[in-house]
This record gives structure tokens, sequence and C-alpha cells, in this order.
């Protein structure tokens, strides 16, 4: 039995103090809930000082984004080190806003997938298609290509150690959620995917969260399905309630 996974990734919002009272609140809402794995990911600058509010809590920490890079001349990146260093255990990685706006490929990504893994993080890793893609009935390549390209190279052991994010581009941000059903086809596909690189051995320990408008909601319906093992959570992540409210309909799952 997998154990969810509910993340929220703040992404390029707040101001420091509501930062922090996000998480202050959260740390106290979320205390008794053992039932789920909870991490919040704030933009870098804020990881640390929220990373002291969340640190010896129930509440996870992750990065958006790192480099891959060691230690050297990169200006404006981060190292993974410097993430495990101020106490992260996750980093998103391959989010369809790095893939689409930023232009990150999948070889670009691969390459900081397997640099967090030797650091120790947890990477999320985010596949999904745009909404043109799935009318051209290409949801399946699409997905087959960003979960090859990312992976390449990952060890059965690291990849037990990663989670998936499957995020429909048409559904971030939009309030156009997947149907369930649409969600566990690709969340099914991409576990057929570890099956035949890894075995079912791994398939069956590696999370894939749904990540797309979803809401309290919303959350339960999707999270029931077989292949659906959390939620990365934008907008609904930045207010107290309305995260606690997706934990709040899945703990109990
Ligand atoms: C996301 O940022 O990964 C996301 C899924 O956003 P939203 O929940 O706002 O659609």
């Amino acid at each position: 039995m997998r154990r969810l996974l509910i993340a929220g990734n703040w992404k390029m919002n707040m101001k420091l103090d509501s930062a922090k009272a996000l998480a202050q609140g959260l740390k106290e809402k979320a205390a008794g809930v053992s039932e789920v794995d909870i991490a919040i990911c704030p933009p870098s600058l804020y990881v640390q000082p929220v990373g002291a509010i969340v640190n010896g809590s129930n509440v996870g920490l992750g990065a958006q984004n790192a480099y891959f890079a060691k230690a050297g001349a990169f200006t404006g990146e981060l190292e993974m080190a410097m993430l495990t260093d101020v106490g992260c255990q996750y980093v998103i990685l391959g989010h369809s806003e790095r893939r689409h706006i930023l232009g990150e490929s999948s070889e670009f990504i691969n390459l900081k997938v397997r640099a967090a893994l030797k650091a120790g993080l947890i990477p999320i890793v985010c596949v999904g298609e745009l909404e043109a893609e799935r009318d051209n009935g290409v949801t399946n390549d699409v997905n087959r290509r960003q979960f090859d390209g990312s992976f390449s190279g990952v060890s059965a052991e690291e990849m037990k150690k990663c989670v998936i994010a499957y995020e429909p581009v048409w559904a971030i941000g939009t309030g156009k959620v997947a149907t369930p059903d649409q969600a566990e086809e690709v969340h099914a596909f991409l576990r057929g995917l570890i099956v035949e690189k890894y075995g079912k051995e791994v398939a069956d320990v590696v999370r894939i969260q749904y990540g797309g408008s979803v809401k309290a909601g919303n959350a339960k319906e999707l999270l029931s399905k077989p292949d659906i093992d959390g939620a990365l959570v934008g907008g609904a992540s930045l207010k107290v309630d309305d995260f606690m409210g997706i934990i709040e309909a899945v703990r109990a799952l």
C-alpha cells in the first residue's frame, strides 16, 4: 500500500510574512495527521525561514527547482546539496511551467533528477501533455517521452525513491480538472512504463501524484483511484483551509 503524498507547490507567490504565516497555520492544523505524507514547496528564497517553522513537524519541505551541477560558477542557480543543507527532503523537477515557459527539456531535467537522487532528495518529477496533444490523441506518446527522458540512467533502487506527478498542462491553474477516469488512465499507463523498465516490484512502490486544479471538493474522487497516490497542488495550497481541506478529504482513504 502506497502512502499518499499531498504536496503544495507555492510557485512564485506570497511575501515572506504570508509564507511564514501559511507554514505556521499548516503546521498547527496538520499536527494530528499521520495517515498521509504532507509537503510544502515555497519559493527558493523562503525555503529556509519556512523550513525553520515546519522543522520537526509532519509537514515536509521541498524546493521547486535546483540545478544539477556541483557547487561552482553557476550564477543564480542552487545546488541540490544546498537544499538538503537547509532541510529539504523533496525537490519538484520538470514542472510544466519550467518545461514550457523556461524551455527545459527532458534531457536537462534528467540531469537534475540524477543529481537530486545523488544528494539524497526525493525528486517529484512532473510529466503531462498539452491540451492540443490530448486532442491529437498523443497523450500517451508525450507522457512516455517525458518519462523515458526524465528517468534515463536512473537505477531501480533510485526509481523507488522517486515521485512522479502527472499534471495535464490543460488542467494546471485552469479550474479544468481531469476526470478521475481520465487521470487514472494516464496513471495506469505511467505505472505500466515503470513495470516495463524496472519490473512490478518497483512499479508497486513508486508514488504517482495527480496535479491540476485539485481542490477539497474533487480530491477524494481523484485519489480514490488505484494508481493515484497523492496530489501536487498549486492554487489550493496557498491557503491553510484550502490545503487542509484536501488533506482532510483524503486522509481516511
Ligand atoms: C501545480 O502547480 O502543479 C498545479 C497543479 O497547480 P493548480 O493546482 O493550481 O492547478
